[in-house]
């Protein structure tokens, strides 16, 4: 099957995009966003926070490396923008922090390397020119874990 490829028009399209991955998530799960800056990775997160029932703000941990969620499942969402945050990241004990969480890790495709191989990757571009509110929501599954729900996603988006 081929991946699912989205379009929304404005933060809310993809926070809804967010919120119905939530609704596929389980323990031990690895999501990893990647894109621009300011291409609505955290936005894109805020959804699924919202999605697992987490009611505090979501923000971009950019000064800590990693900020904890608790709602259906506990969250731990890392942004790594730079490269010297892998070595921190590898520091923290990625394994422990996530351990029967779902791990959403912003800017991933710098350390996929030191992630878990199988995960749902979410790639967000931005359009060059045209509608600055435009986004593509590229969805895949790396792996087995996520081959069979990559293709929910955008099935519940159509159904909405
Ligand atoms: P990143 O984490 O990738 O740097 P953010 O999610 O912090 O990006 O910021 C994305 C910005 O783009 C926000 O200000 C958001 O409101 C805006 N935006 C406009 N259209 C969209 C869209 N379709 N999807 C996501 N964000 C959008
Ligand atoms: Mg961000």
């Amino acid at each position: 099957m081929t991946d699912p490829d989205i379009r929304t028009a404005g933060a809310d399209e993809t926070r809804a995009v967010g919120r119905v991955v939530a609704e596929l998530c389980e323990p031990g799960d690895v999501v990893v966003v990647s894109g621009d800056l300011g291409a609505g990775k955290t936005t894109f997160v805020q959804g699924l926070a919202a999605g697992l029932g987490v009611d505090e703000p979501v923000v971009s941990p950019t000064f800590t490396l990693a900020r904890e969620y608790h709602g259906a499942l506990r969250l731990v969402h890392v942004d790594v923008y730079r490269l010297d945050r892998v070595q921190e990241l590898l520091h923290l004990g990625l394994d422990d922090l996530a351990a029967e969480a779902v791990l959403v890790v912003e800017w991933g495709d710098v350390v996929a390397d030191h992630l878990p191989a199988d995960h749902l990757a979410v790639r967000l571009a931005a359009p060059s020119a045209g509608d600055p509110d435009q986004r593509a929501v590229a969805l895949h599954a790396t792996g087995p874990a996520w081959a069979d729900r990559v293709g929910r996603v955008a099935a519940a988006l159509t159904r909405r």
